[in-house]
């Protein structure tokens, strides 16, 4: 590949990086946002919102569980929206980078929670915050856990709060909808 392909390339590895860390945040917020109450639904309650509630509650359980265990839910819904995408719109390199970013959303939230699971690698990547690090993770398992939804990256957070992207959207919903 020459030069100038890898400089094109950037983009797109970027573009499906942070693509990948605002649907991480999407879906942590309907998990936080639309789960508390529905813990009895079927399925969903049991598998998604029971597990969200205990993570607030005792952040490092899901540390004690495998590595299937912590990050198959993810996979499940990384698939049917990756498949969707690369059917619509084309093999692209940005999604295929959404794709890879996102499937392990939950592998790199468990690394914010605790470095010593992190390979070194990662923990460089935590210091330029291209993957989520502890400090800033912390900021949403402060109550009432209302901010800092996105888990892969440091870097949608801050310009999502800054507009107050999740408030906003919480406008335009029912009343009731979300809890
Ligand atoms: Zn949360
Ligand atoms: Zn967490």
């Amino acid at each position: 590949m020459t030069a100038l392909g890898i400089l094109l390339l950037l983009p797109q590895l970027l573009l499906g990086w942070l693509l990948a860390d605002f649907l991480s945040g999407v879906l942590h917020w309907i998990e936080d946002r639309f789960g508390p109450g529905r813990e009895h639904w079927p399925v969903l309650g049991r598998l998604i919102f029971t597990p969200n509630i205990i993570h607030h509650a005792d952040p490092t359980a899901f540390l004690r569980t495998g590595f299937v265990e912590r990050n198959w839910t993810t996979w499940a819904a990384v698939l049917p929206i990756a498949a969707l995408m690369l059917i619509a719109l084309g093999s692209q390199v940005w999604i295929w980078t959404a794709a890879i970013a996102g499937a392990f959303a939950s592998e790199i939230h468990a690394w914010a929670h605790r470095k010593t699971m992190a390979p070194r690698w990662a923990l460089w990547l935590q210091s330029i915050g291209m993957l989520q690090s502890p400090r800033h993770h912390a900021l949403h398992h402060v109550p009432d856990h209302r901010r800092h939804y996105c888990i892969i990256s440091d870097w949608v957070n801050p310009v999502l709060d800054h507009f107050e992207f999740w408030h906003h959207l919480e406008q335009l919903l029912p009343k009731g909808l979300i809890r």
